[in-house]
């Protein structure tokens, strides 16, 4: 009798625009290996219950999302040591019996960078980060870790960016004290909602800027933000959201379908075009 096919999930309440599956299909699709990835919309109060469930439904491993990461955090009987400083996890896999966490965000955020700005981190000099909310923790962790000399974080809500200092090696700016340190950044990066679809512009004045600073807003429905837009009309370089999107879901592949796939233009062409939809 043969093996069962790998089957992973992405598990999140709600799942349903989750472009996960999108993604792993692809990617499955196009190695030909005979597994599956699916969308697992399960509500707080079950997801205890869920994973506690998966091995024995064959599940290899999964995605976690809102609102579950810190507790798949908790639940995980081991976690890579960002997981641990993060408290957070959306990538799970088994090694055996013990329940695998990571988080994965961060490393899509380099690997955007890497592929779209080669050499971007050559001065690992100063980076300004705007938003400090569930998206900024495992950018700033991942900067640090890239050995930037500086990690500043600006935010509406000082409060927030202040809890995020505590925790990460990292500085806070308020944002109206933000314009002297434009003329310094190395790379600035949005991770605020601020540039999402009718949803305005971060105003920052992108003429302080020098001309090998490179701009960088993981927001990636629109495709290009204001930010953005401001920044290459100056000839800055630029890097939108979806490559973070989809290098993020790298190693999860890796760990539940035993090869490392690639982001391909032709991967990248697939999901904007799901974008444009509006599905
Ligand atoms: P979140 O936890 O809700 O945080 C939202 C952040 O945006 C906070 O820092 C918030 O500031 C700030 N913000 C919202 N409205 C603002 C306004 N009008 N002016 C100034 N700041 C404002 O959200 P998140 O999970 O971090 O996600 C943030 C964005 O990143 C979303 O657009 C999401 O789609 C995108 N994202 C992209 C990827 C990717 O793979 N490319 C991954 C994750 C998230 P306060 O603290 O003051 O409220």
């Amino acid at each position: 009798m043969s093996a069962a096919a790998p089957k992973s999930c992405v598990i999140g309440w709600p799942v349903a625009h989750s472009r996960s599956p999108l993604i792993h299909g692809y990617w499955l699709k196009t190695h030909g290996i005979a597994g599956s990835y699916e969308k697992a919309p399960v509500r707080p109060e079950d997801f205890s219950a869920f994973v506690d469930a998966m091995r024995a439904a064959g599940y290899v491993g999964g995605n976690v999302t809102i609102p579950h990461k810190a507790a798949a955090a908790a639940r995980c009987d081991r976690l890579t040591e960002r997981a641990e400083r993060l408290g957070s996890v959306n990538t799970v896999w088994f090694d055996g019996e013990t329940l695998c966490g990571d988080t994965t965000d961060g490393l899509g955020f380099l690997g955007a960078l890497d592929q779209e700005a080669p050499g971007w981190d050559a001065q690992k000099g100063i980076a300004l980060v705007f938003g400090a909310g569930g998206a900024a923790a495992p950018i700033v962790d991942a900067l640090v870790g890239r050995g930037f000399a500086r990690v500043v974080i600006a935010n509406r809500t000082i409060a927030k960016a202040e809890a995020l200092a505590a925790k990460l090696s990292c500085d806070v700016v308020a944002l109206d004290e933000v314009a002297p340190l434009l003329e310094t950044a190395d790379l600035v990066v949005n991770t605020t909602s601020v540039g999402m679809s009718g949803q305005g512009d971060l105003a920052l004045d992108l003429a302080a800027l020098r001309p090998d600073t490179v701009v960088d807003d993981i927001v990636y429905v629109p495709a290009e933000t204001p930010l953005l837009r401001s920044a290459r009309a100056r000839g800055l370089r630029t890097v939108g959201g979806l490559g973070m999107l989809l290098h993020q879901a790298v190693p999860g592949f890796s760990h539940w379908f035993g090869m490392v796939p690639e982001v391909t233009p032709a991967l990248r062409r697939l999901v904007e075009a799901d974008i444009a939809s509006g599905a």
